[in-house]
């Protein structure tokens, strides 16, 4: 099956045509013909390289009940993503070359985006011994980023060993940064809103403490360094500072930290508790003005869906987490575009091109051009949609973005030249 996608713009050029065959870009450029191809108009979209997410909880194996990796396919895919890499903190723990590797078999058997597991990097996600890092490493899942995300790997010697063993095939731990021992009993952000509300606070230095700390071990091992859901403007300093040394570090924010603060914890709802938790104005300001000079490298969704059981109920016992993969490119040009700050460039370069980069997905992250895989997503820049909690097609429920508009819709999408999402809707077969 070929595809003529006319008059389009790539990430925000004058207006042309791509030509699909194959399952790669055959021709871009102006007038194309193509007998037999199906024609797309993509008069007034942007054509961007298919969105790469670093951080997608699909809760497989394990939480049928809250996502499979084929419902958090579809959200992936109608989120204009065509690659995720998929955490470890499933049940059992992906810490063994069988579990990281049935992931891998459930993602191609969905067959929406590229499902790209990530390893846990202790056994069990229990922070004691490292996990077998090189079999996954060289099984048929390739895994190239460990974390132990949920969890910190808070003990210092074992970090280093991690980022000593990795060095050695160019992998990367990505660290969930949050100091045990500063965060006991917490349930949202220390500050004045915790105080007022006499919950127990998260303190930002318990994320900024364990950033500098592996930023120094990262600098002294030679190995690279991911931090994961970076949420204080302490922690962006501290990652500046890293960077301007020559450290081998990268790091995400999620969408929900670039538009969220601590306050909202004061309605009790608990599709507001989110592990890191929402911070202040001041933090959400500093992230994204990092996301814009490249000081924090991408936008990953920590799409965390949750079992209604699991997240509508009191606030002290509702899981950490928010869907995310739906609404991260319209959160993220909401909150990030406009005068000074991202273009479509810039867009493509955070939640495609770098993404892609750090995880080591050579077929994604490559803007269309002539020979490169046909993994893309058409967007419509001028599109404003509510958001509906019960149109999403996550499995699960907690989007703190209900009932709120938002702009720029995902009209198509592309893997490997198919399309996985046509007119808005999942394209046929994949409904
Ligand atoms: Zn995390």
């Amino acid at each position: 099956m070929s595809y003529l996608i006319r008059n389009v713009s790539i990430v925000g050029k004058p207006a042309c045509d791509i030509l699909i065959r194959d399952g790669v870009v055959a021709e871009v450029g102006a007038d194309l013909s193509a007998t037999g191809a199906e024609v797309v108009d993509g008069t007034g979209l942007i054509a961007l390289p298919g969105l790469v997410d670093l951080h997608t909880h699909l809760r497989a194996p394990g939480r049928a009940d809250a996502e499979t990796v084929l419902t958090g396919s579809r959200a992936a895919a109608l989120g204009g993503y065509t690659a995720v890499c998929a955490m470890a903190n499933t049940a059992p723990v992906a810490d063994t070359a069988g579990v990281v590797e049935q992931v891998l078999r459930l993602g191609q058997e969905a067959g929406l985006v590229d499902v790209q597991p990530i390893g846990a990097v202790t056994v069990g996600l229990a922070g004691e011994e490292l996990a077998e890092l090189g079999t996954m490493a060289t099984s048929a899942a390739r895994v190239s980023i460990f974390s132990d995300d949920g969890h910190c790997v808070s003990d210092p010697r074992l970090m280093r060993r991690a980022l000593e063993y990795v060095k050695a095939f160019d992998g990367v731990i990505a660290q969930h940064a949050e100091e045990p021992r500063l965060t006991a009993g917490a349930q949202m952000h220390e500050g004045e809103v915790s105080a007022r509300l006499g919950l127990a606070g998260w303190p930002a230095v318990a994320e900024e403490a364990i950033i500098a700390r592996d930023a120094l071990l990262a600098e002294h091992v030679g190995a690279r360094l991911h931090i994961c859901h970076v949420s204080t403007a302490g922690s962006v300093e501290i990652i500046r500072w890293a960077k301007s040394r020559g450290i081998r570090i990268t790091a995400e924010v999620t969408p929900h930290h670039l538009i969220l603060t601590d306050d909202l914890a004061g309605s009790y709802d608990p599709v507001y508790k989110v592990n890191p938790p929402l911070r202040t104005a001041a933090d959400v300001a500093a992230l994204r003005q990092a996301l814009i000079e490249g000081v924090i490298d991408v936008v990953a969704t920590d799409h965390a869906p949750h079992a209604v059981e699991d997240k509508e109920c009191e606030w002290e016992y509702a899981r950490p987490g928010m869907l995310g993969l739906q609404t991260a490119l319209s959160v993220v040009f909401s909150e990030c575009s406009g005068e000074g700050g991202l273009d479509w460039d810039g867009v493509a370069e955070r939640m495609s091109r770098t993404p892609a980069r750090i995880a080591g997905l050579t077929d994604h992250g490559r803007d269309p051009a002539p020979g490169v895989p046909a993994n893309l997503t058409l967007v419509d820049p001028a599109g404003r949609w509510t958001v509906e909690p019960g149109e999403l097609v996550s499995k699960s429920r907690n989007t703190p973005y209900r009932a709120m508009e938002l702009p720029v819709r995902v009209v198509a999408t592309f893997l490997r030249g198919v399309p996985t999402v046509l007119d808005g809707k999942l394209a046929g077969g994949h409904a």
